[in-house]
C-alpha cells in the first residue's frame, strides 16, 4: 500500500477534525491533497465544482462539518508542502 486514496483522505480529515491526527498522518494527507486532481478541484471550488471527493464527503458528513473541513483544506492548500 502506497499513497493515500481519496476515500482514505476523507477518513483522515474526519479524524483531523476530531483532533486525532498525528503530524505524520497530517503530512501524508497534505501530500495527497496536493497531488490529487479531484481533491484539488474539490478544495478549490467546493461549492461550484462537484467532484469525486465532494461526493464521497457529503455522503459521510453533515454540512456543518463539511464547511469546517472546507475552511481547513483551503488553509492547507495555501501552504507550501
Ligand atoms: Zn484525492
Amino acid at each position: 500500500m502506497s499513497g493515500t486514496s481519496c476515500k482514505d483522505s476523507i477518513a483522515l480529515l474526519l479524524e483531523y477534525l476530531d483532533g486525532n491526527l498525528s503530524d505524520e498522518v497530517r503530512a501524508r494527507l497534505a501530500t495527497h491533497l496536493g497531488d490529487c486532481t479531484p481533491c484539488e478541484e474539490f478544495l478549490r471550488s467546493y461549492r461550484a465544482t462537484p467532484g469525486l471527493c465532494k461526493k464521497a464527503l457529503v455522503a459521510r458528513v453533515p454540512k456543518s462539518v463539511a464547511d469546517k473541513l472546507t475552511s481547513f483544506l483551503k488553509e492547507e492548500l495555501k501552504k507550501p508542502v
